[in-house]
């Protein structure tokens, strides 16, 4: 049921400083699994040369204690990947480690490129040879072609050149640096743990190696680390403040419930989203229930809102991995119900409000509304914790295109009629926002189509290359 979600595409992490930076790592991106499920890496430094290992699947399919032990070092950073079709191999798995003039140097990034392309044919133009699809290894060929001393200075360069989303950990044999881009798209935290230093895409990393968490890395700024002594150095790339752009969908689904974001608690802003839903779309019903486990917050909200009881309607079977190649129809259909079951004594003669957080495609909604009907249901009413996502996303989350996306092609009628539920309500895009701070802070692009980073004709410089 959960193929026909948007996919964030990577979580980074990074350690400095301590003596099993390698064992520490690991747990970070066992806690950041959420955010990437096809590719995981680690790199480590003991100051004096780099060793890595990556390796296609699941962080714990991909390290043994066998492998752990192999990598040494006091540095690490790690990359979990979700890749779009087509190029989930192993060469693209990050972090990417290459030599350039001052010795080895691995790179982990979370987001997209928009202008990779042109800058990557500028440099295939010019002679560089490419080993990946991946639009970060753009950021390698421009810090290698740097003519600046320090690696700072060539990572400047090579930010002042790129645009779109990037959260970035990167280090040498001696310093872990961490970055964001000057919109401040997708995350990136700073923790200590002790004397060390913690790099993580979200809190909920930190809080499982009980690494405090200090503050976000701010938009368009890269701290450095490379002594306990000197703690975080904080350098500005991009001098003035443009337009924030944070991702408002790491709130509706990509972000972990357990943590903090943009200044804001994901579960409490979540879970307004869900009171802002029932005051926007009330309906006399029996029961709320969430697609689970992604909607549970957000039903929530809607539960104490309206006032009508919250229950668990739905039971997913979390060991469900995915759907074998090539299935029939009728196996199709059968994946799903093993997938997500309906829980008859809650349902059987109740009206019924699911509570989801999106809707791309449409099928998903469809069958979602059948199996609730199936366990006894007298109405279903489903209501959507996000707008109609009528518009594909440029800056690192997977996304249908945009004649994919149901809602960019038919009005809100003709969903319901399609999903076959008797009502259906999304959140609006101003009632969204009531939820955060400062609204015009947060990227609403694929709601209302107003991307931020675009050419002069209006439209996205381009596709993005490759996720990352
Ligand atoms: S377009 Fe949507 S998914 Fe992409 S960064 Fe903006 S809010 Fe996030």
């Amino acid at each position: 049921m959960h193929d026909d979600k948007p996919k964030d595409e990577c979580g980074v992490f990074g350690v400095y400083g301590h003596p099993r930076a390698v064992e520490l790592t690991y747990l970070g991106l066992r806690a950041l699994q959420h955010r990437g499920q096809e590719s995981s890496g680690i790199v480590a430094s003991d100051g004096e040369g780099i060793s890595s290992h990556h390796g296609m699947g699941l962080v714990d399919a991909v390290f043994n204690t066998d492998v752990l032990s192999k990598l040494n070092g006091h540095i690490a950073i790690g990359h979990n990947r979700y890749s779009t079709a087509g190029e989930s191999t192993l060469e693209n798995a990050q972090p990417l480690v290459r030599n350039y003039k001052q010795g080895p140097l691995a790179l982990g990034h979370n987001g997209n490129l928009v202008n990779a392309s042109p800058i990557r044919d500028h440099l295939e133009n010019t002679g560089s040879i490419f080993s990946t699809s991946l639009d970060t290894e753009v950021i390698f060929h421009l810090i290698a072609h740097s003519r600046q001393n320090t690696l700072e200075d060539r990572i400047f360069d090579a930010f002042r050149a790129v645009e779109g989303a990037y959260s970035f950990v990167v280090m040498d044999k001696t310093m872990l640096m961490g970055a964001r881009d000057p919109h401040g798209f997708r995350p990136l935290w700073i923790g200590k743990l002790g004397e060390a230093f913690v790099l993580s895409s979200e809190t909920c990393a930190l809080d499982v190696i009980e690494a405090a968490p200090i503050r976000e890395v701010e938009p368009g700024e890269l701290v450095a680390l490379r002594s306990i002594h000197r703690g975080v150095e904080s350098f500005r790339f991009s001098p003035q403040k443009p337009n924030l752009s944070q991702c408002i969908f790491e709130y509706i689904y990509l972000a972990r419930p357990d943590g903090m974001m943009f200044g804001h608690g994901v579960n409490s802003t979540r879970r307004e989203f869900g009171r802002q839903l029932a005051r926007e779309h009330p309906v006399k019903a029996d029961v709320v229930i969430p697609v689970p486990d992604s909607a549970t917050i957000a039903a929530l909200g809607y539960a104490e809102e309206s006032g009508i009881p919250f229950d668990l309607g739905l039971s997913r079977n979390t060991f469900v991995g995915r759907s074998f190649m090539n299935p029939t129809q009728d196996m199709r259909e059968l994946m799903v119900k093993l997938k997500l079951n309906p829980i008859r004594d809650v349902l059987k003669g109740k009206r019924v409000i699911i509570v989801d957080d999106s809707i791309m495609r449409g099928t998903n909604s469809r069958k979602l509304v059948k199996i609730v009907r199936q366990g006894g249901a007298t109405a279903v009413h489903l209501r959507i914790a996000s707008p109609p996502n009528k518009f594909p996303c440029f800056y690192g989350v997977d996304t249908p295109t945009r004649s994919e996306l149901i809602a960019s092609e038919h009005t809100i009628d003709e969903i319901r009629k399609y999903i076959r539920a008797d009502s259906l309500g999304y959140i609006s895009i101003e009632g969204m926002l009531k939820a955060v701070k400062k609204p015009k802070d947060f990227c609403t692009a694929c709601f209302d189509g107003k991307y931020r980073i675009t050419s002069n004709d209006g439209i996205p410089r381009q596709l993005p290359l490759i996720s990352s």
